[in-house]
């Protein structure tokens, strides 16, 4: 059945490729962004088709776009974005989730909130498990990102407790592929672009810290698989690749993977930086049937093809 679906962030590095997916699953798809971090280059072989309808709006101020489904994504998600106005990544969050929440209630669309496994904060429990509720900072410069994704969760509960309204929350961890933003500082991209340029690849600390990347095929099918539950599996989920690296280990990958003569050099960790990160995706594979089927080193190629031909 052909749906009408409402995307926020839909010209992001995520967004994109989640509306572009949607069309080929023969949907309507309607994107709202502000173009803070997303680009219109990252839809605009999307523009002819008819049934595809771009909507330039901040997510803060309130909207009224019916729709059978939302998913909403609208919030910049590297550290050098949601820190670059943190006043407005906290809005973006909240009054971004209150108003696709109202929206939800008065539509009755089923509305699926991208929240992140920083609500996980610098985690004791490892791998992180949903029931497991984090160790965040509510005062650093992360909490921006951190706290309004935690109240968007709450939120997202609290409309589904009292006014009934279908939601679903989704618990992304680290993902990468085609269209990330080349500046906007996130590890697989910088490491990448300095390796291409043979610059050097710059490690935040001693590169112990671990992360699990997730490529973004992945990603989209988890969460249109989760859309499509049941009304009453709400979640939360993780949708992770539960492969987890140092960064050490990510970035002598990716010189090797490009044949890169950039050497490591060694700069400070910033504040609050999470010294691991690993999914536990039991719950993701029992629910919903899903795993992940793309692996770094097979991902890492397709994200470096791309940068080599938009930049190289
Ligand atoms: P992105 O920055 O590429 O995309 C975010 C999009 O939201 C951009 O197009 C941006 O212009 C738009 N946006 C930001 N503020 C807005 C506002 N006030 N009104 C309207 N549009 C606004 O980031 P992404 O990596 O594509 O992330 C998408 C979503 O997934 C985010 O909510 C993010 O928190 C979540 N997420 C991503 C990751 C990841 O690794 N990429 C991990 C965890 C969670
Ligand atoms: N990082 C790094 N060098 C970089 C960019 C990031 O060592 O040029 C580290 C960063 O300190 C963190 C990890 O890589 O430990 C992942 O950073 P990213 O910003 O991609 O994601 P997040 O910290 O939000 O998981």
């Amino acid at each position: 059945m052909k749906k009408k679906i409402l995307v926020t962030g839909g010209a992001g590095f995520v967004g994109s490729h989640l509306c572009e997916r949607l069309l080929n699953d023969n949907h309507e798809v309607i994107c709202v962004d502000n173009f803070f971090t997303g680009d219109k280059k990252n839809i605009i072989h999307l523009l002819n088709n008819p049934y595809f309808e771009l909507i330039r709006h901040d997510v803060t101020m309130p909207y009224f776009i019916e729709s059978d489904e939302i998913y909403n994504l609208a919030c910049p998600a590297s550290p050098i974005h949601y820190q670059f106005d943190a006043i407005q990544t906290v809005k973006t969050s909240v009054m971004g989730a209150i108003n696709v929440l109202g929206l939800a209630k008065r539509t009755k669309a089923k509305v699926l909130q991208a929240s992140t496994s920083e609500v996980y904060g610098n985690p004791i429990v490892h791998p992180q498990q949903e029931t497991y509720w984090g160790n965040v900072n509510p005062i650093g410069i992360r909490s921006c990102y951190d706290e309004g994704k935690r109240c968007a969760e709450t939120l997202f509960m609290d409309y589904h407790r009292m006014n009934q309204v279908k939601t679903k929350i989704i618990r992304i961890f680290n993902t990468y592929g085609p269209r990330m933003h080349p500046n906007d500082g996130r590890v697989v991209s910088n490491f990448i672009i300095q390796a291409l340029r043979n610059h050097e690849i710059t490690v935040y600390g001693d590169g112990s810290q671990t992360r699990s990347f997730q490529y973004v095929d992945d990603l989209i099918e988890g969460m249109i698989c989760f859309m499509n539950t049941d009304d009453s599996f709400i979640g939360p989920v993780n949708i992770g690749n539960p492969g987890e690296f140092t960064i050490l280990e990510l970035a002598e990958k990716i010189i090797q993977l490009t044949g890169s003569s950039s050497r490591i050099v060694f700069n400070p960790l910033p504040q609050d930086d999470p010294l691991q990160r690993k999914p536990d995706i039991t719950l993701a594979k029992t629910k919903l049937s899903w795993t992940p089927q793309v692996q770094l080193e097979e991902g890492l190629l397709k994200t470096i093809a791309y940068f080599k031909s938009i930049y190289f």
